[in-house]
């Protein structure tokens, strides 16, 4: 049997981490609660088969009657979206180490998006001189990220 490469992630200060044996569906999730729940205007998560928390404990937030959210408690990264009637269990794509094993291929609850959020994508990006000047400055943040 091949040797399964390992899917990992956690939160940005490192407290929390989980390893997923497989991953489903990829989508983000326009709903109010999601946008509420990360502080974003959508929900990125991917369906997570064989999650297992490697270290750290998430706190939980019963968001609703039917699922509740998990997030780190001492830096507040928004985690996953576990249901409570199914095993179904959705990881913050953000989250995962590497992002790009996970793109989305599906937008979930586009009746609720903010009326903004599809002309998100074709933004005009500052000009070249900004840019640079940006760049620079990314460059002297020394991340405290885990
Ligand atoms: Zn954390
Ligand atoms: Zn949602």
């Amino acid at each position: 049997m091949p040797e399964t490469t390992d899917i990992t992630g956690g939160c940005q200060c490192g407290a929390v981490r989980y390893r997923v044996v497989a991953l489903g569906r990829s989508s983000v999730c326009h709903c109010r609660m999601c946008q509420r729940a990360f502080g974003a205007f959508y929900a990125p998560l991917v369906i997570a088969h064989g999650l297992e928390w490697t270290s750290g404990e998430r706190r939980l937030f019963a968001s609703s009657n039917i699922s509740q959210r998990g997030f780190c408690g001492d830096c507040g990264t928004p985690l996953s979206l576990e249901n409570f009637d199914d095993d179904q269990v959705e990881i913050a794509t953000g989250t995962l180490d590497d992002p790009e094993i996970a793109p989305p291929t599906v937008q979930i609850n586009h009746r609720y998006a903010c009326s903004f959020a599809d002309g998100i994508g074709g933004l005009p990006e500052p000009d070249e001189a900004a840019i640079a000047e940006n760049e620079a400055w990314n460059a002297t943040v020394v991340s405290r990220q885990g």
